[in-house]
């Protein structure tokens, strides 16, 4: 493979990039001055450095000391730490946050289940998540779970899977299990959901 085959194969590995993209890609950085290319390339070993993900809700996030292994809502004490929100991803996090209709924790999945996913620990954080949870539990400051997943089939699923898991580490402690409400239409995923839709879901969680 040539250089331009192989950067186009690392553009492909990106969520939703086809080949014929990936390639389009290639061809608009070829056609960058060296400045561009320059900037380019330190921006993405700067990211890399800069950034961690939360030890708590697993999320990415730029640090701002060396130390800090939690992200600034993870760390916001005024945030309400009576209620987690599991979603699927970052950008889901950044749509709820932007709607202001939730001031609790997070956690971030990193995805969902397809209904016969053999080995499930390893397409999403449920590990991390029943760790987080009996934490939080015996600190006894966790009252309710809140499943913020897409309304698809495999969001029904991966919802149904950690409940299951996550139960005999919720009922003894006394801590809801509950789910957006379905505002959100069926079949749609989280981040495309507008603000009101969003308020009503949650304040229409069951
Ligand atoms: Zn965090």
């Amino acid at each position: 493979m040539n250089a331009i085959e192989r950067l186009a194969e690392k553009f492909k590995a990106f969520p939703g990039i086809g080949p014929r993209q990936a390639k389009r890609f290639v061809y608009f950085l070829l056609a960058k001055n060296s400045s561009f290319l320059d900037e380019f390339a330190e921006l993405l070993r700067e990211v890399k450095d800069a950034v961690a993900r939360c030890q708590s809700c697993c999320r990415f996030f730029v640090r701002t000391s060396p130390e800090g292994s939690r992200c600034p809502t993870c760390a916001d004490l005024e945030r309400n730490t009576s209620t987690l929100m599991v979603v699927e991803k970052e950008v889901d996090f950044e749509t709820i946050e932007r709607s202001g209709a939730y001031r609790g924790r997070y956690f971030i999945l990193g995805g969902t289940l397809p209904p016969l996913e053999k080995e499930p620990d390893r397409r999403i954080r449920a590990r991390e998540l029943e760790a987080l949870v009996k934490a939080r539990a015996k600190e006894g400051s966790l009252k309710e779970i809140i499943f913020a997943l897409s309304a698809t089939v495999e969001g029904d699923h991966t919802r149904r899977f950690l409940e299951s898991r996550l139960r005999p580490l919720t009922e003894p402690a006394g801590v809801a299990l509950s789910t957006l409400g379905r505002g959100l239409s069926t079949g749609l995923e989280l981040e495309y959901s507008d603000a009101e839709t969003l308020k009503n879901a949650l304040a229409n969680r069951k």
